[in-house]
Order: structure tokens, then sequence, then C-alpha cells
């Protein structure tokens, strides 16, 4: 009979990378992440052949200090939580100390960092597929990091395959992501570039440094999809019905919960023509899949949108809610968070959304609205 035994150390890094960055899109899901949670106000993202020779994300923020070096992409270390009680409190992207060491499991990858104090002198970093600092030399760099992936899943046949054959809806599924983060994230120059072969560079779009998700919206979609928007600012009160919920209630009102949705929608029976992939939702600004609320959205949105409509309405939603009220520790790759209370409320959004659509005067021409 077999004899049970560890798993050695290595192997089982592997197979647990690749439960992390599961295709391109988490690639350069981490990366956007780690430079916004540096304080970037620039964030720059370069594609050699739309990912599949090289992904380098670029950003203007903190650097990475001589004495994290060595750590920097070992697996489960962070300088962002360190006991479990953090999660709950949780302000930055990131947390599980994964994204770095699972690259280096599954690419070749390298940095390049520099504080403010050495610009212009930064050091690049390299890595052996373990997450062992390998090697370290002087270059010329700004302050800030960039990271830089080549040849991803080179070491996993099937997973590159895969990727190689579905590269179109894998790159559309990429330039959506990063759409949602240029959009959602006020304040920061984002710029998303790719390069075919050795052919000229194009700029896929770029967002300017905006105050508002509206600009960021014109910069990244173009002005049009404007003008068929209305504002979306619901409050949802919820009661803290049962007693577990009591435990954690932050509040000193009785355990009133707060939730407000932020953002864009199209305005019902509006003639743009739109696709689903303009549909972002959003948990404290952290871009994630939320079926249901989307549900929630898209039957209210077709109920005042006309008989025989098959549009999907342009959803830009932002739920602002407490930290203690969703956990975002469901998946590896943080893409689905679960929501206190979630059946509660979405019937009280679907209550607030029937009553600003009740509000809104269709006989005013969309050409007219601003
Ligand atoms: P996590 O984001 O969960 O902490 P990562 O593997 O993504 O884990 O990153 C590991 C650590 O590397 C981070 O905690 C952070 O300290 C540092 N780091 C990663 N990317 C950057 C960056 N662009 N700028 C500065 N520090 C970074
Ligand atoms: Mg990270």
């Amino acid at each position: 009979m077999a004899t049970i035994k560890a798993i050695e150390g290595g192997t089982v890094h592997q197979i647990q990378s690749g439960q992390v960055i599961v295709d391109l899109c988490s690639v350069v899901k981490e990366l956007v992440e780690n430079s916004l949670d540096a304080g970037a106000t620039s964030v720059d993202v370069r594609f050699k052949n739309q990912g599949l020779d090289a992904i380098e994300v670029q950003d203007n923020g903190d650097g990475i200090s001589p004495h994290n070096y060595e750590t920097l992409a070992l697996k489960h270390h962070t300088s962002k939580l360190s006991t479990y009680a953090d999660l709950t409190t949780l302000q930055t992207f990131g947390f599980r100390g994964e994204a770095l060491s699972s690259l280096c499991a599954l690419s070749k990858f390298s940095v390049v960092t520099c504080l403010a104090a050495d610009a212009p002198k930064g050091t690049r970093l390299d890595f052996a597929t373990s997450g062992k600092l390998t090697d370290t030399s002087v270059v010329a760099a700004q302050k800030g990091t960039t990271v830089s992936v080549e040849n991803l899943f080179n070491n996993l046949p099937v997973r590159r395959r895969e990727l190689e054959r579905n590269i179109k809806r894998e790159w559309g599924k990429v330039v959506g992501v990063l759409g949602q983060y240029a959009c959602i994230q006020t304040g920061i120059k984002f710029s998303v570039s790719q390069q075919a072969g050795k052919g000229k560079k194009t700029t896929l779009f770029s967002t300017k440094g905006n105050s508002s998700t509206r600009e960021n919206i014109v910069n990244v979609f173009g002005a049009k999809t404007l003008t068929a928007l209305i504002g979306l600012d619901l409050n949802l009160e919820l009661e803290a019905t049962s007693a577990p919920s009591q435990r954690w209630s932050t509040q000193e009102d009785g355990g009133k919960k707060d939730i407000r949705i932020v953002g864009h929608i199209s305005r019902p029976a509006s003639s743009e023509r739109q696709t689903p992939d303009r549909q972002m939702f959003f948990v404290n600004a952290r871009p994630c899949g939320l079926p249901q609320v989307a549900k929630a959205f898209n039957e209210v949105y077709k109920s005042y949108s006309g008989w025989g409509s098959t549009q999907s309405p342009f959803i830009f939603a932002n739920i602002e809610l407490d930290t203690h009220l969703y956990d975002v520790n469901v998946s590896p790759d943080k893409r689905t968070i679960l929501l206190h209370d979630q059946n509660r409320m979405l019937e009280t959004l679907k209550e607030e959304l029937t009553a600003l659509f009740e509000s809104q005067d269709y006989s005013v021409p969309i050409s007219q609205l601003a």
C-alpha cells in the first residue's frame, strides 16, 4: 500500500500558485492592486502580445525598502495584515501575501523598485521559482515600482495552451477589468498600452487623474456613454435583526446598518446599445463579481425599459459599507465577496432603485440630458 507522506514544499507552492493566479486577468488585477496599495497616483500597465509575452505594471508609489527585498516574494509574506482579526477592518486590496510568490512559480518574474530618496537610482530584484531572492543590481529608476511578468504559465503546459487558445476572450476580460479600476479610482492616472510583436505601442485608454468617476468613465468609454446615464445614489438602511449580527455591530444606533450605493446607470428606455461587460460592481472600490446584485439591478431596469426590451443597462455601482459587513476572503482571487444579509440588502436595493426610476422624467430626450 502506498505510504502517506507530506508533499514536498516546492510542489505545494506550485499547486497553490495556480489557484491564486488562475489567468491573465488575475496577474493584472494583483499587480494593479499592489500599486494602489502602495499609494500610487500613476499606474502604467503595458502588454506585449496581449500579455502572452509580457505584462509590466509601473507605479509611482512608495517603493520597496531594502529590508523587504528578501521577503518580498515569499509565500504568505505581506506588509498589510498581521493577525486574523485585521481581516475585518482591512483597508488594502491585498492581505494574503501570495500574488508575488505565485508569479515567481508561474513566470519569469522581476521587480525594479526605487524609494523617493534614492531616485534616479533603483534596484532590480530577481527571484527563483520558490520566491527566494537570487540577485540584486543597481539600475536607473524613478520613485516607485515596476513589476514585470514574462512568459506566464510557461511551466504549466496545459494552462499555457489554453491561454494562447483563448487569448481573444482573455484579453477582453483583462481590458474590462482594467477599465473597472481606471473608472473607480479617482485622483489616479491610469494608462493601458499594448504592443503587438515589434509593432508600435498603442494606448488603449488613459485617465487623467480626474476627481470624479464620471470623468473617468468618459476617459475610458468615451463621452457618448455618459449621455445615456443617470446618477445612482441609493441609501439602504438595514435593520440588524438576528442576534449574531449584533455581536459585531459597530454603530451606536441600535444596530442599524447603512449601505450606500453610488455610481451611474443607464436611463431606462435609453436607445444606447450596451454591452454586458459594461456592468461593473464594486465593494468599497474593490471590483468584484456580484451576480445576485447584478440580477437585482437588471430586473428592476427591465421592468422600466419597455416591452420586449433585451437590452442590458450600463451599470457602475460602488457599494459603500462598513468593513464588518462583508468578507473578501472567500476565494484566493478575492473576486467573490460575501455580503452580510444579502437577501435583505437586495430587497431594499430593488425598492430604492424603483423609487429612483419612478422619480425620473422620461419625457426629456436623452440628447438633452447632461
Ligand atoms: P499582498 O498584496 O497580499 O501583501 P503580494 O504578494 O501581492 O501580497 O505582495 C507582497 C508584498 O510586496 C506587499 O505586502 C507589499 O509590501 C510589497 N509590494 C508588492 N507590490 C508592490 C508595489 N507595487 N509597491 C510597493 N510594494 C509592493
Ligand atoms: Mg497584493
